[in-house]
C-alpha cells in the first residue's frame, strides 16, 4: 500500500506526515522507532515508507509502477530485509546476520531498509551489536524499528531513533471510519471495543465467524442470566464441539462488554451500549442486578481467562464461569 492509500483510510495522519516531510525534504534518518499499539497499522506505514524509499520516482510517495515499486509488490524487493523475535526474543545472532548482510549487499536502488518488528524484545547483547550499526555516518542504510511500547527500548537505541508516535484511535472515531467503509455498524460496534486500533478492528470484522460468535455471546449471556441449563448445553454444543472453540478468547472479551452494557444502563448511559439492538432485554433486565454485581459478572469473565492461559482445560473453566455468573 502507498502513503496515499493509507492516508485514505484513515491510518495514522501524524506518523505518515512526519515521514512525508522525511522524503519530500531528503532528511531521511537513519532509523525510525515506530512505538504504539498492536493493530495501529505501524507495519502498513513501515511498508510504504520502505516503498517510497526504494521507488525511482520523484514524489514523495511509491508511484507503483516503477520497477522497484513492482518489485516491493511481488515481495522480491532485496534491499528490504525484515526481523520478527526467534521464539521470544530477538537475539544477538540475529542481528549479528543482519550486519553480515548489509555489509555484503550491493544496493540495487541505492538504499538499504531493514525492519525490525517488536524490537523491545532484543537481548541486552543484541541491542548492544545493533547500536554499533544504526548510526554510521555515510551509510544508506534506513531502520525502521517497531515497537509496543517505546519506552521498553534501550535508551542508547531510542535516542539514535526517531521516535514515530501510533495511536490509538478513540472507539468512536474507529466506528465512523469503519461504519464509512461498510462495515455492518452493530458489528463494528463490538469490534472497535475488543481491538487495540483501526487495522485490528478491521481484521475482526474480515473474520467469517464474527458476526456468529456476537450472536451467540448474546445468547450465552441471556441464557447465563436466567436458564443455566440451556447455557452450559450452547457452551457444549455451539463452542466447545464446534471450531468456535478456538475463538474462545474473543467470546469471553464479548461476553463482558455484555455485562458491561448493563452498567451502562444503571449508570444512564444507553447511548454507549455495544449491544444495542438488544436494548429491550438489557433495560429490562438490568435492575436484577447491582451495579457492584454486574462488575462482578466481568471480574468472573476476567478469572476464567486467566485459569484458560494457566492450562485449565477451556471447557471447564467456561463451565465454572457458568455457574459464577448465575450466582452473580
Ligand atoms: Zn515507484
Amino acid at each position: 500500500m502507498s502513503f496515499q492509500q493509507l492516508e485514505q483510510q484513515g491510518t495514522q495522519h501524524k506518523a505518515i506526515k512526519i515521514l512525508k516531510h522525511a522524503l519530500q525534504s531528503g532528511r531521511i534518518s537513519h532509523a525510525y522507532l515506530f512505538s504504539g499499539p498492536t493493530g495501529t497499522g505501524r507495519m502498513a506505514v513501515a511498508n510504504a515508507f520502505a516503498k517510497a524509499l526504494f521507488c525511482m520516482d520523484e514524489g514523495w510517495d511509491a508511484c507503483g509502477v516503477c520497477r522497484e515499486c513492482r518489485k516491493f509488490e511481488h515481495g522480491n524487493q532485496t534491499d528490504l530485509i525484515a526481523i520478527s523475535p526467534d521464539g521470544q526474543s530477538i537475539k544477538i545472532d540475529q542481528i549479528r546476520e543482519l550486519q553480515k548482510s548489509l555489509s555484503y549487499r550491493s544496493t540495487q536502488t541505492g538504499r538499504l531498509v531493514y525492519i525490525i518488528d517488536h524490537v523491545e524484545t532484543m537481548t541486552i547483547q543484541a541491542a548492544n551489536s545493533l547500536l554499533k550499526f544504526l548510526e554510521e555516518p555515510q551509510s544508506p542504510i534506513v531502520a525502521i524499528l517497531i515497537t509496543d511500547n517505546g519506552q521498553a527500548v534501550l535508551p542508547t537505541i531510542r535516542s539514535r531513533a526517531q521516535w514515530i508516535p501510533f495511536l490509538p484511535m478513540s472507539p468512536e472515531q474507529m466506528l465512523m471510519k469503519l461504519t464509512e467503509e461498510g462495515a455492518s455498524p452493530l458489528l463494528a460496534r463490538s469490534a472497535v471495543q475488543i481491538s487495540s486500533g483501526l487495522s485490528g478492528a478491521r481484521e475482526i470484522l474480515q473474520q467469517n465467524e464474527f458476526a456468529e460468535i456476537r450472536s451467540l455471546v448474546i445468547q450465552l449471556g441471556k441464557e447465563s442470566l436466567t436458564r443455566f441449563t440451556a447455557a452450559m448445553i450452547t457452551a457444549q454444543q455451539q463452542v466447545f464441539k464446534t471450531e468456535l472453540s478456538k475463538q474462545i478468547n474473543m467470546l469471553l472479551s464479548l461476553l463482558s462488554l455484555w455485562f458491561k452494557d448493563f452498567t451502562q444502563v444503571l449508570a444512564g448511559r444507553r447511548d454507549k451500549l455495544v449491544f444495542i439492538d438488544q436494548l429491550d432485554w438489557i433495560s429490562s433486565h438490568a435492575y436484577n442486578r447491582s451495579f457492584a454485581g454486574w462488575v462482578a459478572c466481568m471480574e468472573h469473565i476476567l478469572e476464567a481467562g486467566k485459569r484458560m492461559r494457566a492450562n485449565v482445560p477451556p471447557q471447564l473453566a467456561f463451565e465454572q464461569l457458568l455457574v459464577n455468573l448465575q450466582e452473580g
